[in-house]
């Protein structure tokens, strides 16, 4: 017999009950995102690999080694999304969305692909929840986004965190800057083949450079800050000070550059305490010229990224768990279970959430099914009490016993 079928390496099942704490994430966020006026987006998971190239720069790792990237049956070359600013933007200038004024305020929730070593924090399906605000370049807009990541990190209990602030200025800022990191670069010996590489074609990367030598090296490097133009310092200045308006405690960050080459002005990251190496629980900066280099019009947009799988791991165990009151109805004898059966209905027509087993199991089998399960309340039905009509009321977590009329028992249960 051939032997079982397993998943893919890096990509793993999401079971329960986990799944109620992703689901705990995600309502929060899209509360959040309804607070702030953001509508949501669903988009293709698998784009013309073009997209990604274009947008995220042959340079960074993604697009240089990360990529699932395949020939479809006609041969057009596509890739699973491994990021979703460029989906987005994609289907923004497609759509039309970008038309009238004011700012458009997107999100998007679901899996990339990275072909990333996998181990803890990095899978190569990973889930993202996206925040994409398109149109403005003011730096109010850049504080609601970073207060809007933070009012969803506060929602899901996230412990210690910290917040790292950079801004990485505009083209003309940007030029300025990798001559002068490039002269610094040109002479140092040491640097990884990759970062070797990039010095003379993209020395932003070597600054995103994971490599402990590399990063030993930048440690005396010019930062951006110094090469900002008068009205780059000003936004930043202006970000700054409206997130401490609003308390928003951050770091100041001068090497910050994130792993795609569209950012600009604006950078951030979120790095939880306690995650090891892969401590970055959300990421995001301003994009000011994706759209144009896409095909678009003259677009300044800024977003951010939360990594799922990371954040989960750091957030509460019990998170979601809430005060569902589950109730299990054990049945005993074919009269009782017939009985059961139309209490079930009723009360999840009442909204409590109800469940039996249909074989003829004893008590004590249904009651342990009943623990298994979660539930907080175990209704007894025997052929006893359907003659009375009194049925049996046990709370879980104490044992404690009583005897409720079974025409009253939705209400009462309703009630608790
Ligand atoms: P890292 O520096 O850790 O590789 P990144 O800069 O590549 O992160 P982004 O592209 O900014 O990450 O994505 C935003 C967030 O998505 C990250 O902060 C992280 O939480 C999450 N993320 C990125 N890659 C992975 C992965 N392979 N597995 C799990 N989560 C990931
Ligand atoms: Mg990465």
């Amino acid at each position: 017999m051939a032997g079982k079928i397993k998943a893919i390496r890096g990509m793993r099942d999401i079971l329960p009950p986990e799944t109620g704490r992703w689901q705990a994430v995600e309502s929060a966020a899209r509360e959040a995102f309804a607070l702030y006026g953001y509508r949501e987006l669903r988009l293709p998971l698998i784009e013309r690999t073009e997209l990604f190239a274009r947008s995220i720069g042959q340079d960074t790792d993604i697009v240089a080694k990360e990529m699932y990237t395949f020939p479809d049956r006609h041969g057009e070359s596509l890739t699973l999304r491994p990021e979703a600013t460029a989906s987005v933007l994609r289907a923004v200038l497609e759509n039309g969305l970008d038309k009238g004024g004011g700012v458009k305020k997107f999100y998007t929730l679901g899996p990339m692909f990275r072909y990333e070593r996998p181990q803890k924090g990095r899978y190569r399906q990973f889930y993202q929840i996206n925040c994409e605000a398109l149109g403005s370049d003011a730096p109010e807009v850049d504080a609601e986004v970073i207060l809007l990541l933070m009012e969803i990190l506060k929602r899901v209990q996230l412990g210690a965190s910290r917040l790292l602030v950079n801004s990485l200025g505009c083209p003309e800022c940007q030029v300025k800057f990798k001559a002068g990191l490039g002269l610094f670069l040109i002479n140092k010996e040491g640097l990884c083949e990759d970062c070797q590489r990039r010095r003379n074609s993209n020395p932003l990367r070597v600054l995103d450079c994971k490599s402990i030598h590399c990063r030993e090296i930048l440690k005396d490097a010019p930062v951006l800050r110094d090469y900002l133009c008068p009205d780059c310092a000003g936004h930043f200045t202006r970000v700054l000070a409206l997130l401490s308006r609003f308390g928003v405690t951050y770091e100041e960050q001068p090497r910050l550059v994130r792993g795609l080459d569209y950012y600009t002005r604006t950078a951030f990251e979120v790095v939880a305490v306690g995650l090891g190496a892969q401590d970055a629980v959300a990421g995001g900066g301003r994009y000011n010229g994706l759209a144009k280099e896409l095909g678009g019009p003259d677009l300044p947009a800024i977003g951010f990224a939360i990594g799922e799988d990371r954040l989960l791991e750091v957030l509460p165990e019990n998170l979601g768990q809430g005060d569902g009151k589950k109730v299990f109805l054990a049945a005993l004898g074919p009269g009782a279970r017939d009985k059961a059966f139309s209490l079930l209905q009723t009360l999840r027509q009442e909204g409590i959430a109800a469940e039996m087993d249909f074989g003829e199991r004893s008590l004590k089998a249904q009651m342990s099914q009943a623990d298994r399960l979660g539930a907080a309340y175990t209704v007894i039905l025997g052929e006893r009490e359907l003659e009375t009509g009194q049925v049996v009321l046990r709370r879980m977590a104490t044992g404690d016993q009583q005897q409720v009329a079974l025409s009253l028992l939705p209400m009462v249960l309703a009630g608790l």
